[in-house]
């Protein structure tokens, strides 16, 4: 894409209001923009991020046989109160709102009630399981508090699965998969060495939930770490009785801020019962079905990996969810340069890499390189008098700040 072209600008301040570090560089680089406190928008750069992160865990979600599907997000109170979780007594972060005849809805801040609905019209039969189903949504919670930029918004993306099984142990067995599915994708983001699986409060269905926690100095969770086991235990929990479920040792254990970026959750039949989601088995007996929901926050993650990966200069996104691989910057306006850039920047769409091509004529030489710093771009790729006269090309790496002179044949095994 020419940099010329797209809509937003880099800016050297971010709103006064806004705290978070995750935010502050998202806004400044462009990438979102602040509605209100907790409500962001998100503009083309960070929506190409978005779409990164969901099709990595889209491509994990159907490896799992998981089926995707769109659910609405305006809900009637009546399936709420089914469950018990209608009274703001019991739920405190609903948006309620009415029609106008009067009637409640309001905008989910889950899908559990919803789901176990549609699925009890479709399960009739031992034959209609094991399935799990899977979406991407936005969810809306009123929170108290909105100070941790994305990562804690009132309106959010969220990734939902749910698992619907005949017994404990098909439940137990998909579980155990969906939990392996959630290591390798936030190994692939690059944040497997941060990320945690932690024990925290179960429910009246299994003693622990697990929650997925990237250790993060802006997180707003303490969990207690043991990074010879990796595993970690969060505070709500942190008890003698759940040291000895685990064996673990309050000597070894290092106590952390973190983010939950996960949270798988067993439900057992609380929502099957609710809604009817019964099934008969070969002799014609009626069992609840025993479902699983396993939540993670797309955004959040977006926002973590921010937090995590960046420096004074701006934003360092891993590879493979970055709005772009190649940032090729075009510095002097001779027709020579121009032209060499410009067939630099065909050659890398050719070979299919995503390339934003910064030819503005506006722009100095001392801009253009604090903007790719600040947007964060892979690898970057300068084209000027001195490398034109020397035949080469600049190239350097984001991360770790290398810098080379290289053959234009050889750019693309670099940045391949
Ligand atoms: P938290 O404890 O941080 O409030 P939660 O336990 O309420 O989160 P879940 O209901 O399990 O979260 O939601 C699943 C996932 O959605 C979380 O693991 C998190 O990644 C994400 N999430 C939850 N609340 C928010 C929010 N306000 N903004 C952005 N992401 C969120
Ligand atoms: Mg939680």
């Amino acid at each position: 894409m020419l940099q010329s072209k797209l809509f937003t600008k880099t800016r050297k301040e971010a709103p006064k209001d806004e705290v978070a570090e995750n935010a502050k560089l998202l806004i400044r680089a462009g990438f979102v923009h602040k509605e209100m406190a907790g409500v962001y928008s998100y503009l083309p750069l960070g929506l190409r991020v978005l779409r990164n992160l969901e099709n990595i865990i889209r491509e994990e979600m159907n490896k799992l046989g998981g089926q995707e599907l769109f659910l609405s997000a305006l809900q009637g109170k009546e399936i709420w109160e089914k469950t018990n979780r209608w009274d703001d007594r019991v739920v405190d972060n609903w948006f309620k709102t009415k029609l106008k005849n009067n009637a409640e809805l309001s905008l989910a801040f889950t899908h559990e009630e919803p789901i176990a609905r549609i699925m009890s019209q479709f399960v009739s039969s031992y034959k209609d399981l094991p399935f799990s189903a899977y979406q991407f949504q936005v969810k809306f919670r009123n929170e108290a508090r909105a100070k941790s930029g994305i990562m804690r918004a009132r309106e959010f993306l969220m990734k939902d699965l749910y698992s619907f099984s005949r017994n404990e142990n098909e439940h137990d067995s998909f579980y155990k998969k969906a939990k392996e599915a959630y290591e390798r994708i936030f190994a692939s983001v690059g944040l497997a060495d941060v990320t945690y699986i932690t024990f925290a409060s179960g429910g009246s269905f299994s003693k622990y939930s697990h929650e997925f926690q990237t250790i993060c100095e802006t997180g707003e969770d303490i969990i207690y770490v043991s990074e010879d086991k990796k595993i970690a235990v969060n505070k709500e929990v942190y008890d003698d009785k759940t040291l000895k479920d685990l064996g673990l040792k309050k000597e070894e254990l290092k106590e952390k801020k973190a983010i939950e970026v996960g949270n798988i959750f067993s439900l057992g039949t609380k929502f099957s019962d609710a809604f009817n989601l019964y099934y008969a088995d070969e002799n014609g007996e009626k069992h609840p079905v025993i479902m699983g929901c396993y939540g993670l926050g797309v955004s959040r993650l977006m926002g973590a990996i921010v937090e995590i990966f960046s420096d004074e200069k701006g934003i360092i996104w891993p590879e493979s969810v970055a709005p772009f691989r190649v940032h090729l910057l075009r510095l002097g306006e001779s027709s020579e340069i121009a032209s060499h850039a410009d067939s630099v920047y065909a050659g890398l769409q050719k070979a299919g890499i995503e390339v934003l091509y910064d030819e503005r004529k506006d722009a100095s030489a001392g801009e253009k390189f604090a903007d790719s710093d600040l947007i964060g771009i892979p690898w970057r790729v300068v084209v000027s008098a001195k490398t034109s006269a020397s035949g080469k090309l600049e190239l350097k790496n984001r991360k770790t700040g290398e810098v080379k002179m290289i053959n234009e044949e050889d750019l693309l095994n670099h940045v391949k």
